[in-house]
């Protein structure tokens, strides 16, 4: 993949790149954004730029580029948390490194992944090495967490944002990967725009079969007499009810998004979200209170039929309940 590709931050990138061959040298970027918004492919992406030997960087073909990929790259240090958190002596033994003359450049790499599970004192071990690199090093750092990094840290840092990048241009960049249009506009909307989250949806061969059983069971909800019935299928899912819930919850905001008149991320839902006799707010309540029982040890097919009934008690407000009389 080339900078320029990368859907939604090419400019950025290149920005970046632009102002390092200028020779306005940024020694440490922090790539912060949540997870799956391309941070880390970008950083990767850039740091590969630096050691790419090619006029169009980063090549992916030339000896560094394919080092690099290997992961074999003798002036690219990569710290990533192994255990729970990392160390000082994980971030002393970089440091140690990075005192070395560099094997095949002019410069070292240091990359920090999940840079906000170092320990204070790592990072007060990082900190002076960051302020004066003994040589030439530049420093990636990257993190979904910027709250657990020092503010010594963060303001040695030159700081590169990342969002999601919005429902269409997440489908744009899954359909560049080769993914058939329709499913990369339901992946799309389902990681709400997230390309990492998407493709882990679509890795997960089982994640679609769930949200299918889970909407066929809603759809069985047809008044109080159907509960039990209706949540049969997924009370079986013993240990799954987390992500059913997620599920859930992505329904009842399609739900919402459709009872208020907008249109839903995916055309093959439509007429199923207008034809749902369940109102999104109630559901999207449901959800939450479900979680809450189960925090509070209420069995998992007790919660979802706690649910259910209150789906289909048609006795309260009805605007917010399900309208069986349609
Ligand atoms: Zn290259």
């Amino acid at each position: 993949m080339k900078l320029s590709e990368f859907a939604g931050y090419g400019d950025k990138m290149e920005q970046l790149m632009r102002s390092v061959q200028a020779g306005r040298i940024v020694h440490a970027l922090l790539f912060v954004g949540p997870h799956g918004s391309g941070k880390r492919t970008m950083a990767r992406l850039f740091a590969q730029a630096m050691v790419c030997a090619a006029p169009m960087k980063p090549c992916g073909e030339c000896p560094a580029c394919k080092r690099f990929l290997a992961g074999s790259h003798p002036d690219v240090k990569v710290v990533r948390p192994e255990k729970k958190s990392i160390g000082v002596e994980e971030i002393r033994a970089l440091i140690d490194a990075l005192s070395l003359r560099p094997y095949e450049g002019d410069k070292h790499i240091a990359m920090i992944e999940q840079a906000d599970k170092m320990t204070p004192n790592a990072q007060n071990a990082l900190l002076k090495t960051l302020e004066s690199p003994p040589g030439e090093v530049r420093f990636f750092l990257i993190t979904d967490a910027p709250g657990a990094l020092l503010e010594t840290i963060i303001s040695r840092c030159q700081t590169v944002r990342f969002g999601d990048i919005g429902v269409e241009l997440c489908a744009k960049v899954l359909e560049r990967r080769g993914i058939e249009p329709r499913r990369a506009a339901l992946l799309a909307g389902l990681s709400q725009g997230s390309v990492g989250r998407a493709l882990e949806i679509d890795a997960d061969g089982e994640w679609m079969a769930l949200r299918e059983r889970v909407i066929a069971s809603l759809e069985a909800l047809k008044g109080p007499a159907s509960v039990a019935a209706a949540a049969v299928p997924l009370e079986e899912d013993k240990g799954g009810e987390a992500g059913i819930l997620d599920i859930m919850e992505l329904w009842a905001r399609d739900l919402m998004a459709v009872q208020s008149g907008a249109m839903p991320y995916e055309a093959s839902d439509a007429q199923r979200l207008g034809s749902s006799r369940i109102d999104g707010q109630a559901l999207l309540r449901g959800v939450l209170q479900a979680r809450q029982q189960l925090g509070s040890n209420v069995s998992w097919p007790n919660a979802l039929e706690n649910m259910y009934f209150q789906l289909t008690d048609t006795g309260n407000n009805g605007r917010t309940k399900l309208s069986w009389q349609r």
